[in-house]
């Protein structure tokens, strides 16, 4: 019996647990020097002067929102298709998303639709670069620069990814990565706001920190009381903070990204030589002035397939002990954003179309030649089998 094909596994080598292991015998379990060069080595990356590490991506886009005193009353442009934490941080503030539908290629917002949607309450555009798709990022940030608006990039998914020449994270006025054991590289949990702001990271350090003063002192005096700054709060901040072992496995998996990122996109070309051309399935297109960083890998159904016979797919892969997801329900049509929002089916077409039909597929850095085969058979003989069932 073929054993399990898992949807998504973490990358961890020796050089990780040497780390970790290193920072538990420290005895110095947060605030310290691995949280400062986890930052230093995705600053570097992302070309950005300043990075604040946060306990989830989550977190970082939350303190980006609160910090670009986005509130009640405001607007944020947005992609309906995406993981719901790039919408709910805009209400985690007390905003409103404004959702835009996306192009059906590179799945990011469409620039015209996003043009079409600046009003008087637009305070910020977010964009994600979806399943680590670069494409159109500095389209957004040159309409965000033209109507004055903070371009926020939710780059939660693509760590390694540029886009004429440059890197994620850095179109714009903020960028947030995120480190789930899904993505890229990981810390367990854990994200990273990069900025060239420097106000902003400074308020970002801030509310991570809750609310102690800017450019004061982050840290208690370990060993004697804690004293003076550490004990001013000077704002209603979180405790945001990333600790000392997360951190360390971070700067190990953050020395290993170039590898980790070829492996991805070799896994990626694989998929693609094994399934292209399958009359059935739309493959990722990559248009060339992107470098994707693979965050998963996800095919879709040919339009004449229906939600129902995908989630069926999906369910025979499982079944086959084969890792498949539907990545992702749009955020519009969850329930509470249904209700809060008067939103519905037939609002964002595009984004709609290609949500039913999405297949993600098992995805990780050591995903063989052989099990790639087996993942492709079994998804073959599946929609054969939907197929022949419909006649
Ligand atoms: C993973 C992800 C996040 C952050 O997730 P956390 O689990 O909070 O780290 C945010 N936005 C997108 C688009 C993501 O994929």
């Amino acid at each position: 019996m073929p054993s399990e094909i898992p949807l998504s596994k973490p990358d961890i080598t020796d050089l990780e647990i040497q780390l970790v292991v290193r920072a538990l015998r420290s005895g110095r379990l947060s605030i310290g020097p691995m949280v400062e060069q986890f930052e230093n080595l995705v600053a570097l990356r992302a070309q950005c002067r300043h990075a604040v590490a946060v306990n989830s991506g989550t977190s970082g886009l939350h303190l980006v929102l609160q910090s670009l005193n986005i509130g009640p009353g405001d607007e944020v442009i947005t992609t309906p298709f995406s993981f719901i934490a790039s919408s709910n941080c805009i209400l985690f503030v007390g905003a409103t998303p404004r959702f835009v539908d996306i192009c059906p290629r590179s799945l990011n917002m469409d620039p015209a639709k996003v043009q079409a949607a600046v009003g008087v309450k637009t305070k910020a555009i977010l964009a994600v670069e979806t399943f680590g798709n670069p494409t159109y990022m500095d389209q957004y940030a040159n309409l965000a620069a033209r109507h004055e608006l903070p371009l926020i990039e939710d780059c939660c998914e693509a760590l390694g990814a540029t886009y004429k020449g440059r890197p994620a994270g850095h179109f714009g006025r903020a960028g947030v990565f995120g480190f789930y054991p899904n993505k890229q590289i990981t810390t367990g949990e854990g994200g990273m706001i990069v900025t060239d702001d420097e106000r902003l990271a400074a308020m970002c350090r801030s509310l991570r920190n809750q609310g102690r003063p800017l450019g004061a002192s982050t840290t208690p005096t370990h060993g004697g009381s804690p004293t003076g700054s550490w004990l001013k709060h000077e704002r209603l901040g979180y405790n945001y903070r990333l600790p000392e072992l997360n951190a360390a496995l971070g700067v190990a998996q953050m020395r290993r990204l170039d590898e980790i990122t070829q492996k991805r996109h070799e896994v990626a070309l694989r998929y693609i030589r094994r399934l292209g051309g399958h009359p059935a399935l739309v493959l990722p297109t990559v248009d060339p002035e992107s470098v994707m960083s693979w965050f998963v890998f996800v095919v879709r159904l040919a339009p004449t397939y229906t939600a129902e016979e995908r989630d069926r797919i999906i369910a025979g892969l499982r079944r086959h002990e084969i890792g498949a997801s539907d990545y992702f329900p749009c955020i519009h049509l969850q329930p509470f954003y249904r209700e809060r929002f008067g939103l519905r089916e037939g609002m964002f077409p595009i984004a709609e179309s290609v949500s039913n039909r999405t297949i993600a597929l098992p995805f990780h850095n050591d995903l063989t030649e052989h099990e790639i085969d087996q993942v492709a058979q079994t998804l073959e003989m599946l929609i054969k089998s939907e197929s022949i069932s419909r006649v």
